[in-house]
């Protein structure tokens, strides 16, 4: 491992002005680094929550003014250098310079990746094309809110948590809505079986009409501007006023793989203390394909709490390192007045539900090998907080574990 940072001579840039690439900058200043800090973003914005961008954002005009990171004026006062409106394109890894599309190159001691993920773009709908919206920052936010609010159908491409997100505030503000998911349940990547069907009833109890196993086969421009006719694999042919795609995303690695740093398709490789193959690079948050000490093993992860906390791991890392990275995987969405809340594995060998979902409030324990890897909380923030402490139990007796009039024990 490299020396870690102490001199006020020395310098940190990090490229990416999201929720990790701020933690980190953050991170640097509390542990005591005396030296430059620099935070380069391409957006012009000052580092914003994007949770917000699929709920209160779309539904709520002016919502976008409280969504700030940080107070105004605290990166000042934590002597922290903000480029705003700036890309990094290269990396001189041999000279330590990040250069930016400017021209200007930054020099750095330890540079931080805090990239982040773009959003997986369809041919046929592409991103830019008048009526087809992606959702990742807050332009895309306020261009969709834009259109919602001239109301119509709007056709969601995509039935993970984002497009459902984006499908309940669509309803909150009276559009019709049509789900198109290739899968056969919503969510699936992100929640279990029992989760994702009561998602899908609320959803239709809402007025969405979810389309489960088929795909977009072919889109055209309809006759008024920004409309769509969607031609779906099930032969149907749906119209809507505006598309909203939300397949997923993928890791901006392209700076990291440009350098000669390791990366895989599926993020930059780091350590438990981000750490990439260059000892004086490291990466941070949704970008990282991180090695997490809890598991052994190497994981991205596209949640809030992960940029978060990786993010000030890393920056801690730079200045005093002392532990590897061990957090369980956890996120939250909001649809309605549904409140998910899942940590640890979203999905288990055996999914244990605690409680009735018709009463709109449950708990399902997701095992795996016997052994108790995770929690989805829906509606029960509470019930969860002793939930979370049964992770890595083996309970023998799963009848107790799923009815709520007994109590959660950790068992010996
Ligand atoms: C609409 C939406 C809703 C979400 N809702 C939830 C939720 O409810 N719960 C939850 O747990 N998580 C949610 N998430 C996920 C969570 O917000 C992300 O996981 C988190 O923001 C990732 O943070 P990050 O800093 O790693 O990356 P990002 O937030 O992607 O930040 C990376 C930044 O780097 C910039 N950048 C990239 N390349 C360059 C470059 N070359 N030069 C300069 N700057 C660059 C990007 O423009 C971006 O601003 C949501 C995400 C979105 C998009």
């Amino acid at each position: 491992m490299i020396e870690p940072l102490a001199r006020p001579d020395q310098s940190v840039v990090i490229v990416g002005a999201g929720l990790a690439g701020l933690r980190a900058a953050e991170a640097v200043r509390e542990a005591g680094f005396p030296g430059r800090v620099v935070l380069v973003g391409e957006e012009a914005h000052e580092p914003y929550d994007r949770p917000p961008l699929s709920k209160a954002v779309l539904q709520e005009e002016g919502h976008e003014r409280g969504i700030a990171l940080s107070p105004e004026g605290a990166l000042a006062g934590l002597g922290v250098e903000l480029r705003l409106g700036r890309r990094a394109v290269a990396i001189d890894r041999k000279a330590r310079e990040v250069e930016l599309a400017d021209g200007e190159r930054i020099a750095y001691d330890r540079l931080v990746l805090a990239t982040g993920s773009r959003v997986r773009a369809l041919d046929i709908l592409p991103p830019g094309a008048a009526g087809v919206h992606y959702l990742r920052g807050l332009d895309d936010a306020l261009a969709l809110r834009a259109a919602l609010k001239t109301g119509g159908r709007l056709a969601v491409v995509g039935g993970g948590v984002i497009g459902m997100e984006v499908a309940a505030s669509a309803r909150a503000l009276g559009c019709e809505c049509v789900v198109i998911e290739a899968g056969p349940r919503l969510m699936a990547r992100a929640a279990a079986p029992a989760v994702s069907t009561f998602l899908h009833k609320r959803h239709l109890a809402e007025g969405v009409d979810v389309r489960l196993g088929v795909t977009v086969a072919a889109a055209e421009p309809s006759a008024s501007p920004g409309a769509w006719r969607l031609r779906l694999s099930s032969g149907e042919t749906i119209e809507a006023q505006a598309v909203v795609v939300g397949v997923g995303v993928s890791p901006n690695i392209d700076l990291a793989r440009d350098c000669g740093l390791e990366v895989r398709p599926e993020g930059v490789v780091v350590d438990g203390f981000g750490a990439t193959s260059d000892p004086a690079v490291y990466a941070a948050g949704e970008v990282a394909l991180h090695l997490n000490d809890l598991y052994g093993r190497h994981d991205r992860q596209e949640t809030w709490a992960h940029a978060a906390a990786h993010g000030q791991h890393v920056g801690e890392a730079l200045v005093s390192p002392t532990q590897a990275y061990r957090q369980p995987p956890s996120y939250w969405s909001d649809q309605y007045d549904i409140n998910l809340q899942v940590t640890g594995l979203a999905t288990g060998d055996t999914d244990v539900v605690r409680g009735d979902p018709a009463l709109g409030r449950f708990l399902v324990f997701h095992l795996a090998g016997g052994r108790i890897e995770g929690v989805s909380a829906v509606n029960a923030v509470r019930e969860l907080r002793t939930a979370k402490r049964l992770i890595g139990a083996c309970p023998a007796d799963l009848e107790a574990l799923a009815d709520p009039a007994r109590e959660l024990k950790i068992e010996a």
